[in-house]
């Protein structure tokens, strides 16, 4: 039996940082359900897919066979076999991301993936609805989150070590929206299971919420 362990949480709140380095240092396989979503998100753009079009978007999610392999200990995914790890974390396709991902079949799509992933390896899956809907019987949920002025910060942080240029005030704009259409779509919406741990990464280093996991999976494993 594989041990699972399921983080939900808001865009920006260190999640997938945090939860990489835990699987690391606890040897599990870390699967990051975002870039599934956003390697579809790639595709339905590339395709210029209008995806308020019922059988357009249909036709083109048959089209696409979303994959994930680790290289290196790193997870890559694959859209039609070519790695589009690098193509993902661009503003239009997080923007697409948070609508396509509204759509019950784009979610139906990546769930069988996600729970034969979770089924053979003892795995750290991160995502909005893993604790909810794709592993219910997780062993342990987390619910990890930061106020939205953290997460602008954070996120303007980043954009400026890359040389970019970052607006704070958009930045939240953004983040508010993204978090009101992930917690308000009819499907999976972005909610903390009622047996999640509450992790509020606000006033928190990177490190704390790594020792945090790592020792809350400890105490589950040996329990
Ligand atoms: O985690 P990340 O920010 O890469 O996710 C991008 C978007 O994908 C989120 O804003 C959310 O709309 C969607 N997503 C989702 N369910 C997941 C993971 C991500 O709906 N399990």
């Amino acid at each position: 039996m594989s041990f699972t362990i399921a983080i939900d949480g808001p865009a920006g709140a260190g999640k997938s940082t945090a939860a990489r380095l835990a699987a690391k240092n606890l040897s599990f396989i870390y699967v990051d359900t975002g870039a599934m979503y956003r390697a579809i998100a790639l595709g339905l753009l590339r395709n210029g897919t209008d995806i308020e079009n019922k059988s357009e978007l249909t036709e083109t999610l048959g089209k696409m066979e979303v994959s994930i392999r680790y290289v290196e200990g790193e997870q890559h995914v694959y859209l039609n076999g070519e790695d589009v790890s690098g193509l993902i974390r661009t503003e239009r396709v997080s923007d697409m991301t948070s609508r396509s991902s509204a759509i019950p079949e784009v979610r139906a799509k990546l769930t069988s993936l996600q729970r034969e992933l979770a089924a053979r390896e003892n795995v750290l899956m991160d995502g909005r609805d893993i604790g909810t809907m794709i592993l219910p019987d997780a062993d342990l949920k987390i619910y990890l989150t930061a106020s939205v002025q953290t997460r602008a910060r954070r996120r303007c942080l980043e954009l400026t070590q890359k040389g970019e240029p970052c607006s704070l005030e958009e930045i939240e704009k953004d983040i508010s929206e993204r978090d009101y259409r992930d917690e308000h779509r009819e499907t999976a919406p972005l909610r903390q299971a009622p047996d999640a741990v509450l992790l509020d990464t606000s006033d928190m280093t990177i490190e704390e919420v790594v020792a945090k996991i790592v020792s809350l999976a400890q105490g589950r494993m040996k329990s």
